[in-house]
């Protein structure tokens, strides 16, 4: 929500086309009026990593739209990974990486209610999920929240007024930084509390097998206790020069 209030708002001042920031801003008022559950759609299938949306084998490789009505749009592809998928009101769907202007019909950004006609989710496994079915408190969100999803999209028709990008191909870079922006700063905090675990174990590891204290084991551990400390400091500086 966040990215999509920010590039609606900067298309309308730049270019004076203000639609998209007046179809997002009622349905930023639907979803919090209604108190929805989201889930954030960016990661396609993406097919053969070394090819652009439009020079993929399989066309569907990247969500896009394939027909344009008077009413919207039909949009046809997947989503993967996708964190709650099940669990939610609606998907906002946005674009996965920059794209060029033979990547139109894939320049797209939309959301819509998780029971729409063509709308699959296949629910996927996560690290240490069957953990949570142990009890106790260690996890603190319910069950049913930890999962990842693939959503499927089979011609699944969006209305205008759910459509908060189209075709604006150029727009798909400055979209795709801001999202990542947001997002690294939050997981810079979330990810390093999991880096900690895993150093934990290694050096646990290592040390019930008697290794621990080899130069090549603890130079290793000193560079994940590195990366990690260096990620945990740049999401708080982030966050403290945002508020500055
Ligand atoms: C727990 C979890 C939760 C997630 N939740 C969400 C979510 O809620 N919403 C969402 O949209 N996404 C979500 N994701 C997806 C996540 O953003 C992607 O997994 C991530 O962006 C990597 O994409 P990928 O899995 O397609 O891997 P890839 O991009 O295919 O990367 C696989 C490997 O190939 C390398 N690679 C890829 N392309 C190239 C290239 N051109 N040249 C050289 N090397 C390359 C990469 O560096 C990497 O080592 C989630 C993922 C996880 C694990």
């Amino acid at each position: 929500l966040n990215t999509l209030y920010i590039i609606t708002h900067k298309i309308a001042a730049r270019e004076g086309r203000a639609e998209y920031r007046e179809r997002f801003m009622k349905y930023l008022e639907y979803v919090q009026r209604n108190d929805l559950a989201l889930a954030g759609a960016m990661t396609d299938v993406k097919g053969v990593r070394t090819l652009r949306p439009s020079e993929q084998p399989n066309p569907d490789a990247y969500v896009r739209v394939v027909e344009q009505r008077d009413d919207g749009i039909v949009v046809r592809g997947a989503k993967a990974n996708i964190t709650g998928i099940a669990v939610v009101d609606e998907v906002i769907v946005l674009p996965t990486r920059a794209m060029t202007e033979s990547d139109a019909s894939y320049a797209v950004a939309f959301a819509v209610p998780l029971d729409t006609p063509g709308v699959t989710v296949v629910v996927g496994r996560q690290i240490n999920d069957a953990r949570r079915l142990e009890g106790g408190d260690l996890d603190g969100v319910p069950y049913m929240a930890h999962h990842e999803g693939l959503v499927i999209f089979e011609d699944v028709f969006v209305p205008w007024d759910r459509v908060f990008l189209y075709k604006d191909w150029r727009w798909t870079g400055p979209l795709v930084e801001i999202f990542a922006s947001y997002h690294r700063q939050g997981y810079g905090g979330c990810k390093s509390g999991l880096g900690d675990v895993i150093i934990g174990a290694t050096h646990g590891l290592a040390k019930a097998i008697g290794i621990a204290d080899k130069p090549a084991v603890a130079e290793k551990l000193a560079e994940m206790v590195f990366l990690n400390e260096s990620m945990y400091s740049a999401g708080l500086a982030a966050s403290w020069h945002e508020q500055a």
